[in-house]
């Protein structure tokens, strides 16, 4: 054989060189030596299978087998090519598993076949043929199982029309780029997509993941419109990696995740991060009662900014009320003049994301807003004032001064006389253990924080999914923890 760069006098019409058939040297039946143009193809497809350059070169005398070259290429585990064949669909590899005792999915080996029967399983392409692998597949009547079932194969998962390889690939780029586009390349539908995430899921979540938690997050996902919401469940010691999700986010859900985690897991929590609704404190004290219940920092500061829009309700309204009654004086005012309160009824309505965004990410001109209510001595200046005092809270160097800073702070918010903060204030007053809570045994960094928009990022590259079932799988895919091999990286 003569390498890639190789001079030959035919390499360049190799391409186009015709298929011929010889008699087999072993058996005398004809096979397939197709010279030249599997050398060709050889060097220029290897990187779509996923297998290596022979080291050694494959051609003796102009001359290999199909069978040899493509085993070469594919390298599938435990099999061997027999045959392989060109067909409208693309081409389609006959092979042959090595073992010839049948293995039950349960892992049972025994000899009774109930029967046979081929099957065709779809591999990565061929550059730009498809490529299929066929090959027998037998049922067995399990004594373990007490049941017909399919055998397991070692080229492909149970119940997949799918190898491996393509569905590791599949998997891959679905934790990288949205459904539709991994659907287009790989030449394949959304719900098979759907179908192999489930089932590389199932493969690869680690089934220890649910001992030796200490310190968990929980949170709810809204997901479709009609009030439809997961539970899930995070590990704030590994980065918020999702531990469970479920479907619903009443206490009935999280006592499901209790329930698997069993008494000992849930004797051995230290803390759960929590928001502050019922559900999730009532499932939680049922069957956690010793772990420390805290607040999610996400969801204190969610409350503030819902405060901070009430009180703008507020101060537009009060402005309003100042507008007398009776017909607008025409033209315009006189230069000097202190702004009408229509005006400042209008500007106050402008003001919202100068309020709520976190000051480092401001615009000048949000800025200037910020400015400009402060010189006005603005109730509205006084409650993004508030506001950030009890992020401070989360800022802390040291976390012992989180209950001296709440003191100061709900003693600040109650004499406020801003409506929506001293009822803020009266919500964070009956949760002040769960809220130092979470600062004094570090869950402040809110690993969490990310977790409800990654879900909803999602959610989204699915372009919304039909069953909780499916984003349950996309998040166990992309935020649990799972690392998925490429073919080419083993
Ligand atoms: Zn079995």
């Amino acid at each position: 054989m003569q390498g890639p760069g190789s001079n030959h006098p035919g390499a360049s019409g190799a391409r186009h060189a015709p298929v011929r058939r010889e008699p087999s040297r072993k058996t005398g039946s004809p096979h397939l030596c197709v010279g030249r143009l599997v050398d060709e193809r050889v060097t220029r497809t290897c990187q779509f299978v996923g297998s290596e350059l022979p080291s050694q070169p494959i051609l003796r005398g102009g001359h290999v087998r199909v069978t040899t070259a493509f085993n070469k290429l594919l390298a599938l585990d435990g099999a061997s090519v027999t045959g392989v064949s060109f067909t409208p669909d693309g081409v389609v590899v006959e092979i042959r598993a090595r073992c010839r005792r049948p293995v039950c999915p349960c892992g049972w080996r025994g000899r009774a076949i109930y029967d046979r029967s081929r099957r065709r399983w779809r591999h990565l392409d061929l550059g730009a043929s498809k490529l299929f692998i066929e090959a027998e597949i037998r049922r067995l009547d399990c004594s373990v199982c007490g049941r017909v079932r399919t055998e397991d194969v070692p080229w492909a998962r149970p119940a997949a029309r799918h190898t491996r390889d393509f569905e590791d690939v599949v998997a891959w780029l679905v934790q990288r780029c949205d459904k539709t586009s991994v659907a287009a390349l790989m030449r394949t539908s959304w719900a098979t997509v759907a179908r192999i995430v489930a089932r590389v899921v199932v493969d690869h979540l680690d089934h220890s993941r649910l001992e030796g938690l200490r310190r968990i997050g929980v949170d709810e996902v809204s997901w479709r419109k009609g009030h439809r919401y997961l539970t899930v469940v995070a590990d704030h010691d590994r980065a918020g990696a999702v531990v469970w999700a479920g479907e619903g986010h009443d206490h009935s859900v999280l006592e499901q995740f209790y329930d698997e985690l069993g008494a000992e897991g849930c004797a051995q929590l230290e803390a759960v991060s929590l928001d502050m609704g019922k559900a999730y404190k009532k499932a939680t004290d049922n069957k956690a009662p010793t772990a420390r219940q805290c607040i999610d920092p996400f969801h204190v500061i969610k409350l503030a900014n819902q405060a901070i829009d009430s009180a703008r309700r507020w101060a537009w309204n009060l402005e309003r009320a100042k507008i007398a009654p009776g017909r607008r004086v025409p033209g315009r005012p006189p230069k000097g003049a202190p702004p009408s309160p229509r005006k400042k009824a209008r500007w106050v309505k402008h003001t919202r994301w100068a309020l709520v965004k976190d000051p480092a990410n401001l615009s000048d001109q949000q800025l200037d807003v910020l400015h400009d209510l402060r010189r006005n001595r603005s109730v509205l200046y006084r409650c993004w004032q508030l506001k950030e005092a009890l992020r401070d809270l989360y800022r802390l160097q040291n976390p012992h001064d989180a209950e001296s800073h709440l003191d100061w702070w709900l003693a600040w918010a109650s004499r406020s006389r801003i409506p929506a903060f001293v009822k803020l204030s009266r919500t964070i007053r009956a949760n002040r253990d769960r809220i130092t809570g979470a600062v004094e045994l570090g869950l402040s960094n809110a690993t969490l924080e990310g977790l409800n928009s990654k879900t909803r990022l999602i959610n989204h590259r699915g372009y919304g999914h039909h069953s909780a079932t499916a984003l349950i799988a996309m998040i166990y895919l992309c935020s649990g923890g799972i690392t998925i091999q490429l073919p080419t990286q083993r």
